[in-house]
């Protein structure tokens, strides 16, 4: 295979439009590798943060001119010198922030949180990201793609999966919990999926998009849907022998939707805040003092355990990929953010070579 030496790439400029542009094909230096991108979904946070303003700031501060995406999956072509594990044909995933390797929260295997100011990057934010042919990436970034799962299955794992998966593992689910997930984007999705591959048998979602409550019943992901609103509560509590859920995640980042989550845990449960921004309002004592509750927060996760995560996946007999309900090509990716950007959609992905479906 000849690697041409120009390839194209989305710049997202931050007033809900694309800009395509042309940029030289890199070429991997020590420890780097250049990937093939194979797939390289679309998150909440790039139109939160990136495409309709540039509002973030420090590690949500994306730099005018680089190539968006930070959830890209793909095939390695090309390597540079020094590369320990990973080679040529490889079918990987990219973490998708690149750390200093060598700060305390590196050495965790959190780079989302590294301390550098210098070396911290992230894919599509601060340095070049998957929304084009080649991705730059380096080797310590990366985790094999088992051949059971498809490229797009991998683009879902680093950033959407691997958060949920983080925030599961923290208020821990099992065969004994009634779960409740608020907000059910693809963020929310991915949760409802893992929590039942989890062992969850009672999972309840709520959400205000109708779209997103039929996927979440038609796929089995939700024993019971309901549009957010004053009574979740009651609906949940009557799901719930009165009690209501032994485990709650938020995914809404929407102050009812956390309250919800809150209130309709019962005593010694937990509840997991995973979706970003806005605001929440509790009374302590009422609402988690007495009843024992604890209130989790997460953010991303660590390498280690989105290889674990990645093994259990193929465990488990799921596929992410189920989760995205629109596929376009790199042509199209304008066409792509504008349909992330209404919300009525699961996953959106844009995709190359034999992802094309
Ligand atoms: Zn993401
Ligand atoms: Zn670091």
């Amino acid at each position: 295979m000849t690697i041409p030496k120009k390839m194209s790439g989305a710049m997202l400029p931050g007033n809900s439009t694309v800009e395509m542009g042309s940029f030289d094909v890199p070429i991997p230096g020590h420890g780097e590798v250049l990937v093939k991108v194979k797939s390289s979904t679309i998150c909440g946070s790039d139109i939160r943060a990136i495409y309709k303003e540039h509002t973030g700031k420090g590690p949500e501060g994306y730099q005018n001119g680089m190539i968006a995406g930070h959830e890209p999956c793909g095939q390695i072509v090309a390597e540079g010198p020094g590369c320990r594990r990973f080679k040529t044909g490889d079918r990987v995933i990219v973490y998708h922030i690149s750390g200093c390797g060598v700060c305390n929260d590196c050495r965790r295997g959190y780079m989302i949180s590294c301390t550098s100011d210098k070396y911290r990057r992230a894919y599509g934010w601060q340095r070049h990201g998957g929304m084009a042919e080649y991705l730059l990436a380096e080797e310590k970034d990366l985790v094999q793609l088992p051949d059971e799962l498809t490229y797009s299955d991998g683009a879902q794992i680093a950033c959407g999966f691997g958060t949920v998966y983080e925030g599961l593992e923290k208020i821990g689910i099992s065969g004994n919990d009634a779960v409740l997930v608020t907000g059910l984007g693809p963020v929310g999705l991915a949760t409802a999926m893992l929590a039942r591959a989890m062992g969850a048998k009672l999972v309840i979602g709520t959400d205000t998009v109708a779209e997103r409550l039929s996927l979440a019943k038609e796929q089995g992901l939700c024993d019971h849907v309901f549009a957010s609103g004053p009574e979740n509560l009651a609906q949940v509590k009557a799901l719930t022998s009165g009690f209501g859920v032994e485990k709650a995640i938020d995914c809404s980042a929407n102050d009812k939707a956390r309250l919800t989550c809150i209130q309709a845990t019962r005593k010694w449960g937990k509840i997991c805040f995973i979706g970003e921004g806005g605001t929440v309002q509790f009374a302590p004592s009422a609402d988690i003092i007495h009843d024992q509750k604890t209130i989790y927060g997460s953010w991303v996760t660590n390498i280690w355990r989105m290889e674990e995560l990645v093994e259990r996946i193929v465990r488990w007999g799921i596929h992410p990929e189920t989760l995205i309900t629109h596929r376009f090509t790199l042509e199209k990716c304008a066409d792509a953010y504008a349909l992330m950007a209404t919300g009525r959609c699961g996953k959106v992905a844009v995709v190359f070579d034999e992802e094309v479906k």
